[in-house]
């Protein structure tokens, strides 16, 4: 059963634990682009440049995605989705992070909750975390408080200061 731990003998002889917690860790990064819009957490945030990507470009939820693979020993989004993939072209990234959350249960697991980053310069994203929580929680068939996402800058330091693009860390835990 999820969340209990097993002990099994694995065929080294060794310990394995079964239905432990696991964590996982997502990071992405997405170059602006004109003419698209700025889809964050879900959440399409107005901006004069959105993400450029095969996808929608959501970083928020690409390394979220790829933090709820690792964890679940899944993959990565590159693998689930190949930008080869027309499928996916233009695909909203809540769609991909549903079909993730099924594999991720169908693998006998479920989340127990998620901490993410965004760092941008601009625009600012603090008016908008609480929509991308709770797009995400729904998402995710979990509670808002389950959820966190944190913005930050990087001090005007490197791409994400000088305003080239958007990148994100995510860490789940899965049980
Ligand atoms: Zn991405």
């Amino acid at each position: 059963m999820p969340g209990q731990t097993a002990r099994r003998d694995g065929p080294e002889g060794r310990a394995r634990y079964t239905h432990a917690m696991r964590v996982g860790q997502g990071f992405d990064a997405h170059a602006f682009a004109e003419g698209r819009p700025l889809m964050l957490g879900g959440v399409e945030v107005p901006h004069a440049r959105g993400l450029a990507g095969h996808s929608d470009g959501d970083a928020l939820l690409h390394a979220l995605i790829d933090a709820l693979l690792g964890a679940a020993g899944l993959g990565d989004i590159g693998g689930m989705f190949p930008p080869s993939d027309e499928r996916w072209r233009g695909a909203a990234s809540l769609d991909l992070l549903a079909a993730v959350l099924r594999r991720v249960r169908a693998a006998g697991f479920r989340v127990v909750n998620v901490d993410a980053t965004v760092v941008a310069e601009a625009p600012r994203l603090a008016a908008h975390v609480d929509t991308m929580r709770a797009r995400i929680a729904s998402a995710l068939e979990v509670e808002v408080g389950a959820v966190s996402v944190k913005p930050k800058t990087s001090d005007g330091l490197g791409f994400t200061g000088r305003g080239e693009g958007i990148a994100a860390f995510a860490a789940v835990l899965l049980e």
